[in-house]
């Protein structure tokens, strides 16, 4: 499987545009799509952060990308499935939305929802996704180069997860709520969509010129130029190439191991063709999430009881909190408690660790908590 690699600086329309052309051309993508195509823009909106934050895709690449596809068809809907928020506040806070307007693109709404199974799944066969995300002939996937907290990493197929209509997300987490089953479940997702969109065509086109290291994929993480646009059909070869251009640890990003185990695609460096720029010449390293775990770990903590004894949890900074009440909003097994016009208040017990607070938190006001010792000598 081809993963084109494009070196790219900044986010200068023309540039942007000449690059992703050139990577379409060379996987040959641009050929399938007509004046007739339907096409559906699949963006990484996870809530409504400013483009600088580099948490959600860079208005200037969505814009890229729909000149493109606009020089060979005008039925293109774009869209996301943020947590928390509606997808109009949330485009506009990203800056995504005048885009949108300007190009006189569709805006989807997410809540129509259509049942999509796997049947071949490893625990989770059936999955609620946007009916309108699926029921065009291509599919363009825009995800943002990410660490992430409980994932390690997040690129093109865990941006998939968004498939998932807004706070339905919530129940996943609690459904799974280990990080391995997690890791399955998502992966059961894909294995879903690959089977809806057999005969279809997919293209990921990721967003790594500014990405995210630290503690991602929202607030907690720090932007950081990682100077690079990947695209391929292949979700799994492109988050394995990403994860190897910021030199990550390709072990401890599970979600991709499963998928390569499991022949949803190709994680093998070695099986894949990577074209483009020299993948030696990128030379940014991400800092990985604080205390991020080995397979080990990741294993130890199937036993759910385990994760009280030996984890961190969230912390809620009081000096940053504007006490909004989103991360009670998100919250899965709703651990998290919030009084009106109080500070929110954990139960540290019910807390699955999943990190959705953090992740919807405008202010960057949940942080880890330090990890018990018995957790560092353990998961060390
Ligand atoms: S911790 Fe963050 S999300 Fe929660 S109430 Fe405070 S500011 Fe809002
Ligand atoms: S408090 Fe945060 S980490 Fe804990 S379960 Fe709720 S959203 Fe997940």
């Amino acid at each position: 499987m081809k993963v084109v690699l494009q070196k790219c600086f900044n986010y200068n329309l023309e540039d942007m545009q000449k690059k992703i052309k050139y990577s379409l051309a060379e996987i040959g993508a641009l050929n399938k799509i007509n004046e007739n195509s339907k096409v559906f823009i699949k963006l990484n909106c996870v809530g409504p952060f400013a483009s600088e934050l580099a948490i959600t895709t860079h208005p200037m690449f969505v814009k890229a990308v729909i000149r493109i596809i606009k020089e060979k068809t005008n039925h293109i809907m774009i869209g996301d499935n943020p947590a928390t928020r509606d997808i109009i506040h949330t485009l506009k806070k990203c800056g995504i939305y005048d885009i949108i307007q300007e190009e006189n693109v569709t805006i989807f709404d997410g809540s129509k929802t259509i049942n999509i199974e796997n049947l071949q799944a490893k625990i989770y066969h059936s999955f609620d996704v946007s009916k309108d995300m699926i029921d065009q002939d291509v599919f363009i996937n825009l995800p943002k180069l990410k660490t992430h907290t409980l994932t390690y990493l997040t690129c093109a197929e865990k941006n998939l997860f968004g498939l998932i209509y807004g706070l339905n997300k919530s129940g996943w987490h609690v459904r799974a709520n280990t990080p391995l089953v997690f890791g399955e479940a998502i992966n059961d997702l894909y294995g879903a969509f690959l089977n809806v969109m057999q005969n279809k065509l997919i293209v990921h086109i990721c967003d790594g010129i500014t990405g995210l290291e630290k503690d991602g994929p929202s607030t907690g993480g720090s932007p950081k130029n990682s100077n690079v646009i990947l695209t391929s059909y292949d979700a799994i070869s492109l988050d394995r190439v990403a994860c190897e251009v910021v030199h990550l640890d390709y072990k401890k990003q599970f979600i991709n191991v499963i998928a390569n185990e499991r022949k949803y695609g190709i994680g093998n460096l070695d099986d894949i063709d990577i074209v483009g720029d020299d993948i030696s010449s990128f030379n940014t390293t991400f800092i990985p999430p604080k205390n991020s775990l080995s397979s080990f770990g990741l294993r130890l903590l199937k036993k759910k009881f385990m994760r009280n004894i030996l984890l961190e949890h969230p912390k809620i900074d009081k000096e940053k909190c504007i006490r909004c009440g989103e991360c009670n909003k998100i919250c899965p097994p709703k651990a998290m408690q919030i009084k009106k016009g109080e500070f929110p208040h954990l139960k540290n017990k019910q807390c699955i660790r999943c990190w959705c607070c953090a992740e919807v938190c405008p202010q960057n006001a949940i942080k880890k908590s330090k990890r018990p010792i018995i957790g560092k000598i353990i998961l060390k």
